[in-house]
């Protein structure tokens, strides 16, 4: 039964079949009448749209398709109102409380980190993974792991695409060998929850990777659906700072001069640690896009101008939900060089993650450290203060201006004047990646031959830093 018309939408999508139950309008063949109380939050605040695809994922009408950008499409024809893909929905609302009640069994604690259960730091003892993998190559060995041990039978992972490889999407994994394609870090939208639906159909116990809201959202489906949640037997997550809108490759590309179509994979984080932005080609070697390497000149910049509207007002940046969430390893030593290299930071959440740790520990899987006591092994400032303070900041910003935000239950940070201004200032920037010409402007100085003396600077004023800390705590 459908409630009242609550909202008027242009151009989200026409209701144009004179039968489908969402048509409530006299005169339908041109109307965009929608009740918004069924539909997720991409049919009526679109920049809410986190791009997971839960709700295509939980659609047993086969009603939600994506388009070009990974933005849901409703077949109007197909939908029965029934509401579910609405109530799976982590772009408009993340109930922090309930999801650590589901997940966990206790309450949300507020923190940046979240419930950890231990803290670790190591990498996977296969080399070839470790060649492969963004960080330690946790995440694939763990993968590999549960799958040939027979604890899954299929891993929900992600690769690029064959037909259009400079564009992110998911997959289920049954082989070492597939599992492998899918290791490193892809910063690009992926609706990865679209494979709930395969799930869905098809018999097995399946291991999930995913970021934080591709996982409010497979937790939302969990909640739901007792054949789902039957068959996740563990959900492991990435950190995330925040992704990148699909089009940075093809803008990445074109600063070269590189045609989209001489590509046959993108890689975020290609080569020797931590890694480049590389193009991949089928007859010569990769060539990297950017003259820095990934941590200290690509991704902190391009998220200035390529982080989806969405990902602005994101809180969770440590995957509060999964059983095992894994970030990258950045502490540095007294000199300003990493600590870690090649490392992952593992955090440990719940009974499930602990017994999976355990085992590949034993099997000599992962070597890893525990760092649960050691002060000096926080989470790194930077992370904490994109999600933890300026999220929430332009969170009250936005509302109060009337913008839509997400709703969520956790309270507003304290934040001093200063604070306040930094988040407005890096807000600006922001909205530099909304005007097409300007983002390119940027990324073409970003990744040019100009930036070479800044970067060198950038990593002197570093070393600097950090020799000067280590000299005042001597
Ligand atoms: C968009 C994004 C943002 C991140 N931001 C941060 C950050 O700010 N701070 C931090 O410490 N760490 C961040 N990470 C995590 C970090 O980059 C590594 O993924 C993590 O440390 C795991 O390393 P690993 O070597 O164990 O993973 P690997 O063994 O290399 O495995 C990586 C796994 O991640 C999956 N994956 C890759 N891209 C995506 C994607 N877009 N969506 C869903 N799954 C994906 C792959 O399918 C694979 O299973 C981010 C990762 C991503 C994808
Ligand atoms: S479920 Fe995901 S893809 Fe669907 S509308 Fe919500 S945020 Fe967007
Ligand atoms: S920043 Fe948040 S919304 Fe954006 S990709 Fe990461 S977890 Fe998802």
């Amino acid at each position: 039964m459908l409630t009242p018309v609550s909202r008027v939408v242009t151009g989200t999508f026409m209701i144009t079949d004179t039968s489908s139950p969402l048509n409530t309008h006299p005169d339908s063949h041109v109307i965009t009448i929608i009740d918004k109380s069924v539909l997720p939050v991409a049919f009526f605040e679109r920049d809410l749209c986190a791009r997971t695809a839960t709700c295509l994922g939980v659609c047993a009408e086969n009603a939600i398709s994506l388009d070009e950008n990974y933005y849901p499409v409703l077949d109007e024809k197909r939908c029965t109102a029934c509401g579910k893909c609405r109530e799976v929905c982590p772009g408009a609302r993340v109930d922090f409380e309930k999801l650590s009640q589901q997940s966990f069994g206790i309450s949300d604690d507020f923190t940046f980190d979240g419930h950890c259960e231990e803290i670790l730091v190591g990498h996977a003892l296969d080399p070839l993974i470790l060649e492969k993998a963004t960080g330690g190559g946790i995440i694939t060995a763990l993968a590999i792991m549960l799958l040939e041990s027979g604890e899954v039978d299929g891993c929900v992972v992600t690769r690029m695409r064959a037909d259009k490889p400079w564009m992110g999407e998911p997959f289920i994994a049954t082989s070492r060998e597939e599992i492998l394609t899918s290791a490193g870090s892809r910063y690009t939208v992926i609706p990865l929850n679209k494979t709930l639906h395969t799930i869905r159909q098809q018999e097995g116990k399946y291991a999930i990777v995913g970021l934080p809201c591709h996982n409010h959202g497979l937790r939302n489906a969990m909640a739901q659906d007792e054949v789902l949640a039957a068959r996740i037997k563990v959900i492991i997550g990435t950190f995330c700072g925040g992704t990148l809108e699909p089009v940075v490759v093809p803008e990445l590309l074109r600063t070269k001069n590189i045609p989209l179509d001489s590509i046959t994979n993108f890689e975020f984080r290609g080569g020797a640690w931590p890694g480049q932005m590389r193009a991949v080609f089928k007859d010569k070697p990769p060539q990297a896009v950017h003259y820095s390497n990934y941590k200290d000149g690509a991704y902190n910049y391009l998220i200035g101008i390529y982080l989806p509207r969405r990902c602005q007002v994101c809180y969770d940046g440590s995957n509060l939900f999964a059983d095992i969430a894994v970030g990258d390893a950045w502490t540095r030593d007294e000199s300003g060089k990493y600590k870690y290299n090649s490392q992952s930071r593992v955090f440990v959440r719940s009974d499930t993650g602990k017994k999976i740790i355990k085992k590949a520990v034993e099997r000599a899987v992962l070597k890893l450290n525990d760092v649960t006591q050691d002060p000096s092994y926080k989470t790194h400032r930077m992370r904490t203060q994109r999600k933890g303070l300026n999220a929430p900041l332009r969170h009250a910003r936005w509302q109060k201006k009337g913008i839509p935000v997400p709703q969520y239950d956790r309270p507003l940070p304290h934040a001093s004047n200063r604070e306040k201004l930094s988040e407005i200032l890096i807000s600006m920037f922001l909205w530099t990646g909304q005007v097409p010409w300007l983002r390119y402007a940027i990324t073409k100085t970003l990744t040019s031959r100009a930036m070479i003396p800044l970067i060198k600077l950038r990593l002197w004023r570093k070393k600097r830093k950090y020799l000067k800390r280590a000299t005042s705590k001597g």
